[in-house]
């Protein structure tokens, strides 16, 4: 089917697919400080961020992402307190996804570097251009010029609405990194230490 992209972990051991549904998801770079963090805490960041410290994301609902190989590659790490779930693979640490903490919440971020394109032409197809850009003020070296600062307001009634028809919809579940309202996976806390 051709709204169905392949993902795969940089070793290979991980794998599933993502089902594209234009009017449900964002494209988005985020160069927040946490998504940086993570990918410093997986010791990666050559292979996940950008020149400018940006990650590549495809936020969209839970049910659409399914892991079919791997699953015992997987780990998750909440950064600070309260935060969100950052899964990743052990095999290579490679980004999988974030998620919020609670399994009821219909979203997902999964990430660009698991999808598989032929070509950047099939990419742009499928996913559509990058149209979120945001927390450039984190950005490595000079802020690029088509970076929001931080998150852009005009997105907030578009996330409002994304999050109603998720839950309306019920798009939260299956998700491939909850059993019920439990994680797959014990999460390792970084953040409950007050500093
Ligand atoms: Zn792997
Ligand atoms: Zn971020």
């Amino acid at each position: 089917m051709d709204n169905i992209v392949v993902l795969k972990c940089a070793c290979g051991t991980v794998k599933g697919t993502l089902k594209i549904v234009p009017s449900s998801l964002f494209h988005a770079h985020c160069l927040c400080c946490d998504c940086q963090r993570f990918a410093k805490y997986l010791n990666n960041e050559k292979s996940i961020l950008d020149e400018h410290g940006a990650s590549e994301l495809l936020q969209t609902y839970p049910a659409y992402m399914n892991i079919s190989e791997g699953e015992d590659q997987i780990s998750a790490v909440q950064l600070t307190h309260k935060g969100i779930y950052r899964w990743h693979t052990t095999c290579c640490n490679m980004p999988l996804a974030n998620t919020m903490g609670a399994s009821h919440i219909p979203f997902i971020g999964v990430s660009a570097k698991l999808m598989q394109f032929a070509t950047e032409q099939e990419k742009l197809d499928k996913l559509g251009p990058v149209t979120m850009k945001a927390f450039g003020k984190y950005a490595i070296g000079e802020m690029p010029k088509d970076v929001h600062e931080k998150f852009p307001t005009s997105y907030i009634p578009k996330i409002i609405y994304f999050m109603l028809k998720g839950m309306l919809l019920k798009k939260s579940k299956p998700s491939p990194f909850f059993n019920g309202k439990v994680p797959a996976v014990k999460i390792k806390r970084l953040g409950n230490v007050k500093s």
